[in-house]
């Protein structure tokens, strides 16, 4: 099995490397991730500047391209690029440093890189740890390997990638959920500069969900692993059947 392996944490970052630990056991992996962090840039990609890709070889950890984009770039320059005709038998993006369930599928570069696989017709998964003091990735090292497996021998619907969160500690299980819909509350804190002008730096409160565990957020915080397929086509097929009987 061939694998291209991202994120949106950066090629430096410690989940990364846990992921290519775990994965080049069981496959050839190929790393390719952006040069710096990128957290929270969603499905972005670049158009108006150039991209450099450079091979790298993070602390001796592994041989990799740091590219100076983000995670759907990665994606797109991997497979146009590296892998040229010959596609990668799935697409891993992670291990994420922090939580990538609900409305985050949204927001999270992680997710977006599983999601540019899906669109391009390849099997695909996001993972990510919901810790950000202290990780421990072994777990999710261990999980993402034998998911890759799971994933590898079974089918996907065209389109359709899965998001994985795991828990920090023992997982008590493995459970396939919906994705939470609640709003993630910003809060804004208004700071002063050293040069007297104001700015504002934006943070998040996380969304209380209530206490269902079908819902990824909520099985997560009650330290389930969650899988969340996710559907590339965003279409509301209700309100579009019925939007098509009315007349405008
Ligand atoms: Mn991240």
């Amino acid at each position: 099995m061939r694998i291209l392996l991202t994120n949106d944490d950066g090629i430096y970052a410690e989940g990364i490397y846990a992921a290519y630990k775990a994965l080049s056991k069981i496959a050839e992996v190929t790393v390719v991730a952006p040069d710096y962090e990128q957290s929270s840039v969603g499905h972005g990609i670049t158009l108006f500047y150039p991209l450099f890709a450079k091979r790298i070889s993070p602390e001796n950890h592994f041989d990799g391209y740091a590219v100076s984009g983000k995670p759907a770039d990665c994606v797109k320059f991997a497979v146009s690029v590296l892998f040229k005709g010959k596609k990668p038998d799935l697409v891993v993006s992670g291990i994420n440093l922090g939580g990538n369930d609900g409305c985050s599928v949204f927001y999270s570069g992680t997710v977006a890189a599983a999601r540019e696989g899906a669109l391009m017709g390849l099997k695909a998964f996001s993972i990510s740890l919901d810790c950000f003091d202290d990780p421990d990735f072994a777990q999710a090292a261990k999980f993402t390997s034998r998911f890759a497996l799971w994933v590898h021998k079974n089918h996907l619907p065209s389109g359709t990638f899965l998001n994985v969160n795991v828990p920090l500690g023992k997982p008590k299980g493995v459970l396939f959920t919906r994705q939470g819909t609640e709003p993630i509350h910003e809060i804004f804190e208004k700071r002063k500069s050293p040069h007297d002008k104001h700015y504002y730096w934006m943070g998040a409160k996380m969304p209380v969900h209530k206490n269902d565990n079908k819902i990824d957020t909520y099985a997560l915080k009650n330290k389930y692993i969650t899988i969340t397929p996710v559907r590339s086509d965003l279409t509301d097929e209700g309100f579009l059947s019925n939007v098509l009987m009315e007349k405008i």
